[in-house]
């Protein structure tokens, strides 16, 4: 059985996601990143392919489809464009898939037709100027009125799809976590919504430029200023957010691990095709020792995230918690392993790929983040810890 294709429809999909990467993705990378623009017409147009809305239920207009399909696309698009994943990311994982988890019936069926046709962008806002990581200390708040509407106010960093373009419209819809009390423990109590372009107090505080890699996704401040939020935008109940992000987390990071997944086949076949062209010394460069080291080592640890993260894929339904082991584990690996592999990719093709021309020094940048985004290494090193402390005898199953 082939891992990364177990059904018919998986391959269909992964066929179809691979002619359009070549047709339409791959010929914009390169001047996307450049110019550090978001290709937003190109990210619409995966509605129409049943993209937008891959895990949503097909009764508003999703594909319906599985964990397995999410890594089959970020894989690759991250093959060519990983910039252009992460938007893609955040639109269809963190929010839409979001959404499809957590929200109410009403709540989907106005609003998961609109992202799933790429009539609306998405995004999702964890992460403040002064909290990242320690998730119970942002300080954004919402406050309820006696009409029963929130009050937001606060401001939020580093949001992809913060800004869909550079004149700093916003996100059509935003998934917002803000603080609305401290439980009977003393702890925050933190609670989702579903903040719409055109509520008044919602705007873009900056385009956030210059970053190293995932230039071709915008990354953006958003301010929320007694931004009026109407009652039926709550998601779930008051206090629900710590749910909302365990049925939603380890999905971001499995396919988080799917777009280093992408990168690192991609160098693997630069580097491959380079070591055999290049000569030196009368040589081709792949029969020197110390390329093989780079190359053989690179395959081995491609292999090794392919087969662990389709296994954990496979075993991770939507909207489940329960996996966070594994969803930890895949993107700790394959996160760092995409970027030694990048960098291997770099080091065979000397000078060459050091430019932009040859596609790895933009793969090589990119990977970068996600060592960061959607949970830093650490977390992953402290989360995995913890668990095994709690059950040990998942080492030994
Ligand atoms: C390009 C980009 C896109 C992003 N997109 C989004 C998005 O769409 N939505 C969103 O909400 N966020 C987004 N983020 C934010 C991202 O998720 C955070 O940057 C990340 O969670 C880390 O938070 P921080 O940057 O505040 O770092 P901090 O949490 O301040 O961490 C700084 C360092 O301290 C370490 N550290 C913190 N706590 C501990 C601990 N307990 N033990 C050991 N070490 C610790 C961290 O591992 C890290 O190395 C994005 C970030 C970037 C750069």
């Amino acid at each position: 059985m082939d891992i990364a294709n177990p059904s018919e429809e998986h391959t269909m999909l992964r066929e179809m996601v691979r002619d359009f990467v070549k047709e339409h993705v791959e010929p914009q990378a390169l001047i996307h990143d450049r110019d550090e623009r978001f290709n937003l017409d190109l990210l619409r147009s995966m509605g129409e392919m049943g993209l937008l809305g891959l895990t949503a239920s097909e009764e508003f207009g999703g594909a319906g489809l599985d964990s397995i399909a999410a890594v089959i696309v970020h894989e690759e698009l991250s093959a060519s464009d990983p910039g252009f994943a992460l938007a893609y990311l955040a639109h269809s994982m963190l929010f839409v898939n979001n959404l499809e988890q957590n929200g109410n019936a009403s709540q989907k069926s106005r609003i998961i037709p609109l992202v799933s046709s790429g009539e609306w962008i998405g995004a999702m806002a964890m992460s403040e100027p002064d909290v990242g990581t320690d998730v119970l200390g942002l300080s954004t708040t919402a406050t309820k009125r006696d009409d029963g509407s929130w009050v937001i106010n606060g401001r939020k960093m580093w949001i992809t799809n913060g800004c869909i373009d550079d004149e700093g419209t916003p996100a059509d819809v935003v998934w917002v976590y803000a603080k609305t009390g401290t439980n009977g423990k003393g702890r925050a109590e933190i609670s989702t919504f579903l903040v719409e372009k055109g509520m008044a107090g919602y705007s873009v505080g900056q385009k956030i430029m210059d970053k190293t890699g995932m230039r071709a996704s915008n990354t953006a401040e958003l301010v929320f200023e007694d931004c009026i939020v109407p009652a039926d935008n709550l998601v779930g109940n008051i206090g629900d957010s710590m749910i909302h992000m365990m049925r939603n987390l380890e999905l971001e990071r499995l396919t988080l691990a799917a777009m280093a997944l992408g990168i690192s086949r991609r160098s693997l076949e630069e580097m491959n095709r380079y070591a055999t062209d290049r000569e030196a010394f009368g040589k081709r460069i792949r029969d020197f020792g110390q390329m093989q080291r780079h190359i053989g080592e690179s395959w081995a640890k491609y292999r090794a995230m392919r087969a662990y993260i389709y296994d954990t894929a496979s075993n991770m339904g939507l909207g489940e918690s329960g996996h966070r082991l594994d969803s930890d584990g895949v993107k700790l690996f394959a996160t760092t392993a995409a970027k030694e592999i990048a960098d291997n990719a770099m080091q065979v093709m000397g000078g060459y790929g050091y430019v932009a021309e040859y596609v790895v020094e933009r793969l090589w940048r990119d990977a970068k983040l996600l060592e960061i985004g959607g949970g830093t290494l650490e977390s992953h090193q402290k989360n995995i810890t913890r668990d095994l402390g709690k059950t040990p005898e998942v080492i030994t199953e």
